[in-house]
């Protein structure tokens, strides 16, 4: 009897040692995943890891469009309330002048202050530095950049045409990188996941985009200029880019932890591809 009970002791405790073995299983990924949400929300709550769109997204989170304006993508201004976001036959881009250089004029708002221009103006020259792109204060000419400091971060796409308004809001938009991107939508480019190659690169998560953002991860029939796909880009929208629950809305593939994105200013492949864009090395 004394026996019976102990092997019956032995079988039980075996018995709860199995069952509690595919629970530990199945509740270890649940960790996993909780821990993995909790530190990708702590990465967007992380100043240093915040892209320049993520910035942007932050300061126009609550941006209502100038009358006649519709902003879409996150910051692309568009007079057009429904056309797709393009530049058909790159007849937006600014004119190349004689000497090789592509001349961008602006005026910058008195409301600045000289920490806000020299911010800016590193903005610009991290776009000249690389390119034959100049940015130059206005005189006569017919179609600028109206620099202001509206409410948002904001550019239309290319040149307009006459006086065209390109707002950085003072403080929240005052970093070069977000400046940088700003002018390179002003130059012409979308966001880089808008690309029509992204989705061999990324995998857009819709289940965690806020369901009235979801036309902000439309793809665009972009000219990828022969250019790899750039994840540093500072074109790029950031992990997180307008999640729901605080989960990805966009994973590198095949390798998801490629950072993407960044804040520091236009990236040697963004570079690149204004040089190819504006056929800057035609005169050399
Ligand atoms: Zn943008």
């Amino acid at each position: 009897m004394c026996s019976t009970m102990i092997f019956l002791g032995i079988f039980v405790a075996v018995l709860s040692q199995v069952y509690t073995l595919p629970l530990k299983n199945t509740t270890e990924p649940n960790e996993g995943k909780m821990r993995m949400k909790r530190k990708y929300s702590d990465e967007i709550k992380d100043w240093d890891e915040m892209t320049a769109m993520d910035q942007i997204l932050v300061v126009n989170s609550r941006l209502r469009a100038p009358r006649g304006i519709t902003v879409r993508d996150g910051d692309i201004a568009s007079t057009f309330p429904r056309s797709a976001i393009s530049c058909p036959g790159n007849t937006c881009l600014w004119q190349k002048s004689v000497d090789g250089f592509v001349y961008v004029p602006y005026i910058m708002s008195p409301l600045y202050d000289d920490m806000d221009r020299i911010t800016i103006e590193t903005g610009m020259q991290d776009i000249s530095a690389g390119t034959c792109i100049k940015f130059v204060p206005r005189t006569h000419e017919v179609s600028f950049l109206d620099i202001q400091p509206r409410y948002g971060c904001w550019s239309f796409l290319g040149q307009t045409g006459g006086s065209q308004t390109l707002s950085l809001q003072t403080p929240g938009c005052m970093w070069s990188g977000v400046a940088a991107h700003e002018f390179m939508h002003a130059l012409g480019f979308v966001h880089e996941q808008s690309r029509s190659d992204r989705d061999h690169y990324v995998t857009i998560v819709w289940k965690n985009i806020m369901p009235d953002q979801i036309h902000n991860f439309r793809k665009q029939a972009t000219n990828n200029l022969n250019s790899p796909y750039d994840y540093s880009s500072v074109m790029h929208y950031g992990r997180y880019a307008f999640s729901d629950d605080g989960g990805p809305t966009i994973i590198p593939r095949p390798d998801p932890y490629i950072p993407i994105g960044q804040r520091d200013g236009p990236s040697a492949l963004d570079l690149h591809k204004i040089n190819v864009l504006y056929d800057c090395g035609a005169n050399e």
